[in-house]
């Protein structure tokens, strides 16, 4: 079990903290004078814990909160911090909108029993600060970039990029200690979204679960998830077999499985 982890400082005032169920990431950028919050964990009751710990750290309490997408490890908490500015891109919001509800839902066959009544009484997100492509946010001596870099984990990835620490917070567009989580993915698109990430030229990128990844564990994911979308393309195409496809996957069956779906879903994407 990754545990609850102490803050850790990844770069300059950039502060992570690993949480169960799921090992998911909370992180805070802190400028001279304002505090991002970048995602929020599953319920109130988490995001609750995530505040009190908040005070631990040695900077201000947060300004305003990010969340990267809409899937509810990363944003259902976003209620225990009502009042400050939301950001989050425009595709996310509408997600939440339409399917917020539906998805937390399903959270309930997901979760143990125990955690149901904090699920139902965490409301869904409404993110009043929407980003169609890329936003500036001055939190005083540093700006930082929000970014829409395009369709991958979701139809609606943020990713944060802190420029003067060659930071990047890459919510599940990176994973780190799973394979890439392929469920609501567009596995033909995936490849480019990360290399337009990656051009950001990061050395230390933090994914939406698990440790802290260096540029080269981030160009090995991207390689590893163009040479799926490869791998794909040649089975929708009728050139290559199910089974090779399978076993010549960078990432476990039940994953590629999952891939492989998605990509019949979403189309052949772009030639090659
Ligand atoms: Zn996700």
């Amino acid at each position: 079990m990754p545990a609850v982890t102490a803050w850790q400082e990844v770069a300059d005032r950039i502060f992570v903290r690993r949480y169960d169920p799921f090992d998911v990431n909370v992180t805070v950028v802190a400028g001279s004078h304002g505090t991002l919050l970048i995602d929020t964990r599953t319920t109130l009751v988490e995001a609750t814990e995530v505040r009190e710990h908040l005070r631990e750290l040695p900077v201000a309490a947060p300004t305003a909160v990010v969340i990267t997408h809409a899937h509810l490890d990363h944003c259902l908490g976003a209620g225990a911090f009502a009042g400050l500015p939301l950001w989050a891109s425009d595709g996310c919001r509408g997600d939440l909108r339409r399917h917020g509800v539906a998805q937390r839902d399903r959270w309930l066959d997901w979760l143990p029993e125990e955690q149901h009544a904090h699920l139902r009484a965490s409301p869904i997100p409404v993110p009043d600060r929407p980003v169609t492509d890329r936003h500036r946010l001055d939190l005083g001596g540093r700006d930082v970039e929000l970014l829409v870099p395009g369709r991958g984990h979701t139809d609606h990835d943020l990713v944060v990029h802190v420029p003067d620490a060659a930071t990047v917070l890459a919510g599940d567009l990176v994973e780190v200690g799973a394979p890439p989580q392929f469920h609501d993915a567009y596995p033909f698109e995936w490849p480019a979204t990360l290399a337009r990430v990656e051009a950001l030229g990061a050395e230390v990128t933090v994914p939406g679960h698990g440790a802290p990844a260096d540029a080269a564990t981030v160009s090995t994911q991207q390689r590893e998830l163009a040479h799926l979308a490869a791998l794909a393309r040649e089975l929708l195409g009728g050139i290559r077999g199910r089974d090779s496809v399978l076993s010549g996957s960078p990432f476990p069956p039940e994953a590629t499985a999952i891939a492989l779906e998605r990509a019949a879903a979403t189309g052949t994407g772009p030639a090659r």
